[in-house]
């Protein structure tokens, strides 16, 4: 009797993000408005679909081209056509953060052949537990994870019973262990100098906030629980955010973003929670955070204070 071991060479690539250091710029961009937000907003009910791109990237299913899923070297065993790979876990959302679920939380498996995934494995105390599929695409499988889940490799199965696995253990975190305050960008960052800061000069005005400086891309993310009362273009702040602090009066404000961020006018999120990413949108000369802290309502009666030693604190 022949017995045949397959699936023996395979060959990880550990993906990592791309991280260019992010370039000391100083005083990239005035992100003073070219129009009213409040006026534009008041007209459009919940933002205009104006200016450059849609915020793609967290629809259903969406593994986007990002998905990194034909990465796999020559010389391994993977060439049989169909066979389901997983190369990422990304938690998105009840998370710690986008790689550390916790009991409940929304994961995507990304891969490629994950099409045909019928059942998605964890590890339990005694064995393993099924988890609930959510959605499932070539390239990502959602899932939430199961209760009784705990540290282990992640397994899926799929419609001809081919199977595979996560590359490592996949660690599962308690809620509590989920952070109530997180730094707004989620890669390597500059402060940048004198011309980066709340109150410097700029044609006409003075800066209303602090120039995070970061490469394009960097994802950008919510600090604390707050509700969406923005999401749209202008000219001076190009693709923008205000998200209103819940149990506060304070609002903070993401400007010259990538393209449009995919939350909704009225969502509520979470500390963690994605807002967008990096760009050099509107009047920017630099790819970076143009950040606002508001006392009161944004543009409407409040006013914003300098937010560099709050943003400090958030890095401790
Ligand atoms: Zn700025």
């Amino acid at each position: 009797m022949l017995v045949v071991l397959g699936f023996l060479a395979l060959t990880f690539i550990v993906l990592l993000p791309a991280q260019a250091g992010a370039a000391a710029l100083d005083g990239a961009g005035t992100a003073s408005l070219k129009s009213s937000p409040v006026d534009s907003a008041a007209r459009s009910g919940s933002g205009q679909q104006v200016g450059s791109g849609q915020g793609s990237g967290t629809g259903a299913g969406s593994a986007g081209p990002d998905a990194s899923s034909s990465a796999v070297s020559s010389g391994g065993g993977l060439a049989i056509p169909g066979f389901p790979k997983i190369s990422r876990v990304l938690c998105l959302k009840q998370c710690v953060s986008s790689t550390k679920p916790t009991r409940g939380a929304i994961i995507a498996l990304r891969g490629d052949n994950l099409g045909r995934v019928t059942r998605v494995f964890f590890a339990a105390r005694k064995g393993r537990v099924a988890a609930r599929l959510r959605t499932r695409s070539r390239g990502a499988v959602r899932v939430t994870v199961p209760k009784q889940a705990v540290r282990g490799f992640v397994g899926v199965i799929d419609s001809s019973g081919n199977r595979t696995r996560t590359t490592n253990e996949l660690r599962i975190f308690p809620i509590s262990a989920i952070p109530i305050l997180v730094f707004p960008v989620r890669g390597p960052i500059s402060f940048g100098s004198s011309g980066s800061r709340f109150g410097a000069g700029r044609t006409g005005h003075t800066h209303q906030g602090q120039d995070v400086s970061a490469s394009c891309g960097t994802p950008l993310v919510s600090i604390r629980k707050a509700r969406v009362i923005y999401n749209q273009w202008d000219g001076g702040g190009g693709n923008y955010v205000v998200l209103h602090n819940l149990g506060t009066s304070t609002n903070f404000v993401y400007m010259h973003m990538i393209r449009r961020s995919p939350l909704r006018v009225g969502q509520v999120i979470g500390a963690g929670t994605q807002v967008g990413r990096v760009g050099n949108t509107g009047d920017s000369s630099g790819c970076h955070l143009h950040f606002e802290y508001w006392i009161g309502p944004w543009q409407t009666g409040g006013h914003p204070i300098d937010p560099l030693a709050y943003l400090r604190s958030l890095l401790k």
